[in-house]
């Protein structure tokens, strides 16, 4: 062949594998265009349905009125029949309980803190005891309080703290952002203040409520006692009250403060997990989950903690049920029980051998609130990542602004170690510690769009990966 025929030759092979490779991605940007055109489509019809019909804020609105629904209450047994019978009524399938063993604290009908100064006069704190607080001596305890800003300086005081209130004056940093990880930090000392006073000899250990919120609301939340270590009496004192307290210390260092408190530790009873399902018509035993849990703390019906989650995975399968989408593969909504006090709900699910011929593809969880969602959590792969961002037109058409990586649950989380991808949904959350674990978390916090935009949202992502998968190579 002559150096001019072969140099045609090459230059013709090279025209019809740029023809190829073009047809080929323009068909592949033909395909993804179509694709992101029919889940635009979707995504609008679940906005407006969801947006004229509000189904959440009437869901919502059922479950925060059996009350609040601690773990062992009357109020969360309720709502574990409740919720069992929304799903029955919005026609769910495979609709059951799964037991799981809970925690019974009960409050106690009296909680009393009262500063008293023969400088200042008595003023009366605004307290809740600590979930799984052990109770002051049935006539409570009066001492001298000593105000600490961390463990280290418990550490330092040594023999003085013995017979004493530690005061934990620890605020919720104001400069972070992200009030999750501010709350992290604060909640450290609810959780183990009452172990660490002990260790020193404290009576009792007193805490700012880990809030963002300037007012006199006590927060309350789970704590933990170890073994060996003298169990003492803890709780929380508002914001408002720990400043007062906290100036007046300085005023009269030989201040006193009264605490009773009637709480109790029952032994544990047992409780329930809510599950229904919208089968799958290809691929059943692939499971994309929405859950929320059940339980509450007992200062107010959690409407947002997380009655909102609980609403959120429960209404996302009704708009796609009323929109008449029958989803390849099932779309789950979970009703954990017993998230606030030791997480065994989402441990016995996943333990489940209910599970075993089951393989749960995506968990995402909603425990962040019903306020406005700004995007989505996924812990997964970058290359599974990657291939959701190709959403992200359609997720903008609904205002949900970045899918990135993060996102999960405590529920959620034991599913997580079997290999599941998780994901959360993540609303606003500057307001959210204003209302958590306090007697503010209550219905009319609850904005009924913002909370349906949540559901939207899950809707639409459960109902994607439904159709589409989620690794690289699913189909
Ligand atoms: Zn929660």
């Amino acid at each position: 062949m002559s150096i001019r025929k072969h140099a045609l030759k090459i230059r013709c092979l090279g025209l019809a594998l740029f023809i190829i490779v073009s047809v080929a991605s323009s068909q592949q940007k033909n395909s993804l265009s179509d694709q992101i055109e029919k889940y635009q489509n979707i995504a609008q019809r679940l906005l407006e349905q969801g947006l004229r019909e509000l189904p959440s804020y009437s869901i919502l609105e059922k479950i925060t009125s059996v009350g609040h629904r601690l773990t062992g209450s009357p109020g969360a047994a309720a709502a574990v029949e409740l919720t069992r019978q929304i799903m029955m009524e919005m026609g769910l399938k495979n609709v059951h309980l799964e037991p799981t063993t809970v925690p019974h604290w009960v409050r106690g009908p009296e909680e009393e803190a009262l500063m008293i100064s023969s400088v200042l006069g008595d003023h009366a704190l605004s307290t809740a005891a600590i979930g799984g607080s052990v109770a002051t001596h049935e006539d409570g305890l009066s001492a001298q309080v000593i105000e600490v800003k961390d463990f280290s300086e418990l550490e330092r005081l040594k023999e003085s703290a013995a017979g004493k209130i530690i005061f934990f004056n620890v605020k919720m940093e104001p400069g972070t952002l992200n009030t999750f990880s501010a709350y992290g930090k604060a909640a450290a000392y609810r959780v183990r203040g009452a172990v660490e006073a002990a260790k020193r000899g404290a009576a009792f250990a007193l805490v700012r409520s880990p809030t963002t919120a300037n007012d006199d609301f006590p927060h309350t939340g789970m704590m933990s006692y170890e073994p060996g270590i003298t169990k003492i009496p803890a709780a929380c004192i508002s914001t408002q009250g720990a400043d007062l307290l906290s100036q007046s210390l300085k005023l009269d260092p030989d201040l006193k403060v009264f605490i009773r408190f009637h709480c109790q530790n029952l032994p544990p009873v047992r409780s329930y997990n809510v599950i229904g399902d919208l089968p799958g018509y290809e691929k059943p035993e692939e499971i994309i989950l929405l859950g929320g849990h059940l339980d509450s703390w007992d200062l107010s019906p959690g409407a947002h903690d997380d009655g909102a989650g609980c609403t959120h995975a429960l209404s996302a399968l009704y708009l796609i049920k009323a929109l008449d989408l029958r989803p390849k593969r099932t779309i789950r909504a979970v009703m954990f029980m017993n998230e606030e006090f030791g997480g065994s709900g989402g441990r016995d699910y996943a333990a489940s051998e209910k599970r075993a011929d089951e393989k749960h593809i995506l968990a995402v969880e909603s425990d962040r609130g019903g306020f406005l969602p700004l995007g989505i959590g996924i812990n997964a792969d970058d290359a599974t990542l990657d291939r959701m961002q190709k959403w992200m037109p359609v997720f903008r058409s609904i205002q949900i602004h970045w899918i990135r990586k993060g996102g999960g649950g405590v529920d959620i989380a034991p599913l997580g170690k079997q290999g599941t991808v998780l994901g959360g949904l993540l609303p606003d959350s500057q307001r959210y510690f204003d209302v958590h674990h306090s007697g503010r978390d209550t219905l009319d916090t609850i904005h009924p769009r913002e909370l349906e935009l949540g559901t939207i949202a899950l809707s639409l992502l459960a109902y994607i990966v439904s159709e589409e998968g989620l690794g690289p190579h699913m189909k």
